[in-house]
């Protein structure tokens, strides 16, 4: 391997999701950016039908098509028209109260439900096509930092000299830890069971968000694929124990529970592909900045999948970083100073941390039985779905247009992000 350092103004450590796209946001800038995974990266490949899609708010759309990612989408996406939103029990009709977004209020989908091996083929691909972009995987890496810069050295002998580390590498990010930057967890003591269904009739490109006594239960959109003209994924938050039990079981008996929560307005029900299961927690990194390191993506936060906002908040902090360091680098900066750093994290630390306690708050007060709350979260449903100001703010929000961050946690820029300071 070659002994001459290789010479970047980023490296981004993890290619998931939110790390490849800043990488190819800054290679489409122009920015020389290197991108280190443990996993391979192959700039071609044709992965099956797994039952895996995010829903991409509108914002996030305009970063894919900045990043040079959206055209590379292998596979078609479905626009979310209209979300219905109702409160029941299994096996029971839902409340009559409800809510329903319809598109047309505010001119636009609230999202698109896009495979993730389509995301995933389209990342890899443009990765690839960007020339100031380095893929270097599968390896590890090996990072030091000094406020001078960063040296990365690769698992497999490569030696990478930056400006600026990113770490992408998910919840369990190693240079967090390595930077000594706290996290506060909340565990749920529910499990996410993801997995997609074939159905009988057309989903008409309507989600449901309905929300149980064990977990809220989504049914999403999806385009059709071969032998599946009409398709939806669920995403399906219960109790661990509950979970354990359900992902056992044999498909017809799996259709069945499925069936008692989502009703029969889409016919019966066949699923397909895997079934995938997540231990649900949130997690909220006390620091998003070290010297010549920011944090990204899962690797600084991570929140409840009821509002299937986990992906686009990461999305929106590439969209905060990336503006920043295109601006700084035009300007001839150095791309890894603290006031840079300390401007990201002021930016998008309040509004995570808000949405972090918003989809808990959700959580807490729809995943209960207790019949007092019970009739005043479907009044407040019903509400308001009379008001609509307020459903047009929830709409708003759920396509991405919107950081509610309340203004008592707004953090200045100029508040230091290191401890010593
Ligand atoms: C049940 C469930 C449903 C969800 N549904 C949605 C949804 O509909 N919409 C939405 O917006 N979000 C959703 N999310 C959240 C979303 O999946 C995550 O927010 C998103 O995957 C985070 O992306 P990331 O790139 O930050 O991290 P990850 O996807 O975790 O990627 C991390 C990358 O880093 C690499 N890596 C790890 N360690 C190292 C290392 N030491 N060195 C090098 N590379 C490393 C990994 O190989 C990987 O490529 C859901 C989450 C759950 C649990």
């Amino acid at each position: 391997m070659s002994s001459q350092p290789i010479e970047v103004a980023v490296c981004v450590v993890g290619a998931g999701p939110v790390g490849a796209t800043l990488a190819c946001r800054l290679g489409a800038a122009g920015l020389p950016v290197a991108v280190v995974d443990r996993a391979a990266l192959p700039p071609m490949e044709h992965p099956d039908f797994d039952g895996r899609a995010y829903a991409i708010a509108s914002g996030s759309r305009a970063l894919l098509e900045q990043a040079g990612v959206w055209a590379e989408l292998p596979l078609p996406s479905c626009p979310i028209d209209d979300i219905h939103v109702s409160d029941g029990k299994p096996g029971r009709p839902a409340s009559k109260l409800f809510l329903h977004f319809d598109h047309r209020e505010i001119g636009m989908p609230f999202g698109w439900m896009t495979e993730a091996r389509s995301l995933r083929v389209a990342l890899n691909a443009t990765l690839h096509r960007h020339p100031t972009v380095q893929v270097i995987a599968p390896t590890e890496a090996q990072v030091s930092r000094t406020p001078q810069g960063a040296v990365i050295r690769t698992g497999d002998g490569r030696t990478i000299h930056a400006r600026l580390v990113v770490a992408a590498e998910g919840r369990d990010s190693p240079l967090r830890r390595q930077a000594g930057i706290p996290v506060t967890r909340l565990r749920y003591g529910q499990s996410g069971l993801v997995c997609a269904v074939a159905h009988e009739w057309p989903h008409h490109n309507q989600a449901l968000e309905h929300f149980l006594p064990g977990g809220p239960f989504a049914q999403l959109p999806m385009a059709a694929t071969e032998g599946a003209p009409h398709l939806s994924a669920i995403v399906w938050s219960e109790r661990d124990a509950l979970v354990d039990r359900l992902i056992a079981l044999p498909d017809a008996a799996f259709a069945r529970e499925v069936q008692r929560r989502l009703g029969q307005h889409l016919g019966e029900v066949r699923p397909i592909g895997r079934r995938w299961m997540y231990r649900l927690s949130a997690l909220h990194a006390h620091r998003y900045a070290d010297t010549r390191l920011a944090l990204i993506g899962d690797a600084a936060h991570g929140i409840h999948p009821i509002a299937g906002q986990g992906l686009n908040l990461g999305f929106r902090d590439v969209m905060s970083l990336s503006d920043l360091l295109i601006d700084a680098h035009a300007r001839g900066e150095d791309v890894g100073n603290d006031l840079l750093l300390r401007r990201y994290q002021a930016a998008r630390r309040p509004a995570n941390l808000a949405m972090l306690a918003a989809t808990d708050l959700l959580d807490r007060l729809f995943s209960n039985d207790n019949p007092a709350i019970r009739l005043a979260r479907d009044l407040g449903i019903a509400g308001v779905n009379r008001m609509p100001r307020l459903r047009r703010a929830f709409m708003q929000a759920a396509m991405g247009s919107l950081d509610a961050a309340p203004p008592g946690l707004a953090r200045a820029a100029d508040q230091p992000y290191l401890p010593s300071e």
